[in-house]
């Protein structure tokens, strides 16, 4: 699944979500009908709960690097 914030949230940090926080992390996808409360990327930048996130139909928007790397099971740096 991919997803990335939505704008206008409030970050840890005080600031609120511009473009450049909108980076699309992937995230795997929970097994069972249970969802869970929180949702970890794949390269463990990214923590989302409800509401924060915008779950994308189609890969768009700038992708993370380590989680496509992870994903494709191809080494990065
Ligand atoms: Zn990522």
């Amino acid at each position: 699944m991919a997803a990335r914030l939505r704008p206008g949230i409030l970050l840890p940090s005080g600031r609120i979500t511009g473009e450049t926080d909108r980076i699309v992390h992937l995230f795997p996808l929970p097994l069972g009908a249970a969802r869970p409360d929180r949702l970890t990327s794949l390269c463990g930048e990214l923590v989302i709960t409800p509401g924060i996130a915008e779950v994308l139909t189609r890969l768009g928007g700038m992708p993370c690097a380590a989680c496509l790397a992870l994903a494709t099971g191809v080494a990065s740096g």
